[in-house]
């Protein structure tokens, strides 16, 4: 890829720049936890976006994307935002940079990657971080800090791309680290890096290639329940009830409700049970614990669908070691930890048995969990 970008950088431009990269992610478990105050679990993989970037000493950035084959062209004022949307998360990120008092200048760069687009890995978020943080070392001496970093893409996300998006996505492609995934409070922003080297195991991520639109979002539906049982419980947000507080308002708050509070709680104490597992290796309770958000998620939350519920089963079947759904449901991967020994014949029941009930076959991507946002030597 760095060649490729390289030899496209200096065709193009004459000259060569620095090279930056930054990541997807995974998240292996805390799911609908964030805007309830709890917790997710991402790390970094090893798929990244890498860009060429030098400063030109103009007002205006010059930026071709190779995966996309387009070259645009943009000023740094608010009103030269470009039309093309993959260079509004580019033009989002200098803007957010400069409203923030931090300098960006014009520049020149090329850029590629190996994210799956719109696949639940986030490339948009390896894209955004890796400018964002590629413009704190060129223009800003790496002044901004990390979080300030995340959050300029979010704010990217927010105001320029039209997606209302948390921070996780951001969090983990900049604070990513090898063989380390991170335990995000989402209520007071700590974090904390947990080992993550399954050896013996393969993360994998299957991609059911369906996204069930729904006429009213249940998203939002999800979110309001939430806040409906916190009120009740006169709590502020679920991240302060437990399943005794759910329990003692049985029958008085709607069946409905009570089933998507039940998750919630449960969730939250799974991410911890999952880190407390990582100190001792365990990863048979990793495993236990990601079955047990996947039933959630399809009984008690009703967030699944066919699909995923399909490919849960295989996954049972096959005697994979864990598996849920990853992202906010009703299509899109499961994310799986896999024994080696298995990996194959779970990859081919998989493509096989999906394949032959809904006339695809799943998308595959095997992940390793790596560094985040730096710069290339
Ligand atoms: P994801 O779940 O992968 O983040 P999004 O729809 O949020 O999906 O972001 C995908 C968008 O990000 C693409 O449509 C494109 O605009 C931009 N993007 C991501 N990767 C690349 C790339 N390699 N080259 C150009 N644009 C990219
Ligand atoms: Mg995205």
């Amino acid at each position: 890829m760095k060649e490729n970008i390289n030899k496209e950088f200096v065709a193009r431009f004459n000259s060569e720049g620095v090279f930056y990269a930054s990541s997807g992610r995974i998240n292996l478990i805390g799911e609908h936890t964030d805007y309830n105050g709890g917790f997710v679990f991402p790390g970094a993989i090893d798929k990244c976006i890498m860009a060429e970037i030098k400063p030109n000493g103009s007002d205006k950035v010059r930026v071709y994307s190779i995966d996309i084959d387009s070259y645009v062209e943009f000023g740094l004022k608010e009103e030269d935002a470009p039309t093309a949307q993959w260079a509004r998360y580019i033009f989002g990120v200098c803007r957010e940079i400069i409203k923030r008092g931090g300098k960006v200048g014009g520049f020149d760069t090329v850029f590629a990657g190996n994210v799956p687009l719109g696949a639940g890995l986030s490339s948009s978020a390896a894209l955004e971080s890796c400018f964002a943080f590629a413009l704190n070392d060129l223009f800003n001496d790496n002044k901004i800090d990390k979080f300030e970093l995340a959050k300029i893409g979010q704010s990217t996300e927010h105001n320029y791309c039209g997606v209302n998006c948390g921070i996780m996505d951001q969090f983990a492609s900049i604070f990513g680290k090898k063989n380390c995934l991170m335990r995000l409070d989402c209520r007071s922003m700590e974090f904390k890096y947990f080992p993550f080297e399954p050896k013996g195991y393969k993360l994998v991520l299957v991609d059911s290639v369906v996204k069930h639109e729904l006429v009213d979002s249940p998203y939002n539906k999800r979110r309001e329940s939430c806040e409906r049982v916190s009120k009740f419980l006169g709590v502020e947000t679920l991240r302060d009830a437990n399943m005794d507080m759910l329990m003692s308002v049985k029958g008085k708050i709607s069946d409905e409700d009570f089933k998507r509070a039940k998750f919630v709680i449960g969730e939250k104490q799974r991410v911890l049970d999952v880190s407390f597992a990582l100190q001792d290796n365990d990863y048979a309770t990793v495993g236990v614990k990601m079955y047990e958000t996947h039933d959630g998620l399809s009984k008690d939350y009703e967030v699944s669908c066919v699909e995923l519920d399909y490919l849960n089963d295989i996954a049972k079947e096959c005697g994979v070691t864990g598996s849920r759904i990853m992202g906010g449901g009703f299509g899109g991967c499961t994310i799986n930890l896999v024994k080696d020994e298995l990996y194959d014949k779970f990859i081919t029941t998989a493509k096989e048995k999906f394949a032959s009930k809904y006339g695809h076959e799943p998308k595959v991507y095997e992940v390793v969990i790596s560094d985040g946002a730096h710069k290339c030597e």
